[in-house]
């Protein structure tokens, strides 16, 4: 995610969310197992076909899928109208001011489409490939 502003952590006195126009609240990202067998290369390649799934690498090499939705307890003004109960999950992020996505991408490789994804793979020389199936036959006592 690129960074959004130029400004550094120490130059703001309160949390920069309105300004960064609340990008964390706009989706939620899920710790996956690092791939290593064929089926698991695969799995992400299944994740990467829906829309608005992305996978990403953080800077310590953990994998995660990435689900771009936003909250709804995100209002029109970029802020939580669920301050008071929000999850821990929300408290603990972009503090201390500076630790979050606002000043710092978390991706070290971020893939939206498969097609980067593989190219990935392939760099790598990676076998992710499933040999195709033989096509079936039609059955021999199927008519014309
Ligand atoms: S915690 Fe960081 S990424 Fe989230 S809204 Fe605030 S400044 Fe933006
Ligand atoms: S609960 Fe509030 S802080 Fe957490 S993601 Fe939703 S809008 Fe953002």
């Amino acid at each position: 995610m690129p960074r959004k502003t130029k400004k550094k952590p120490e130059q703001y006195s309160e949390l920069p969310c309105v300004e960064c126009r609340a990008q964390c609240c706009r989706y939620i990202a899920v710790e996956i197992d690092t791939p290593r067998t064929k089926k698991e290369y695969d799995d992400i390649r299944w994740y990467l076909l829906h829309e608005n799934v992305n996978v990403f690498i953080d800077h310590d090499n953990a994998w995660h899928i990435e689900f771009r939705t936003k909250c709804r307890a995100l209002g029109p003004d970029y802020r939580c109208h669920e301050y008071e109960t929000r999850p821990q999950v929300c408290r603990d992020h972009g503090w201390p001011i500076g630790a979050c996505e606002f000043f710092d991408s978390p991706h070290k490789a971020y893939f939206n489409h498969p097609e980067a994804y593989e190219r990935y793979l392939d760099r790598r020389k990676i076998d992710w490939r499933y040999r195709r199936r033989p096509r079936v036959n039609r059955r021999p006592d199927v008519d014309e």
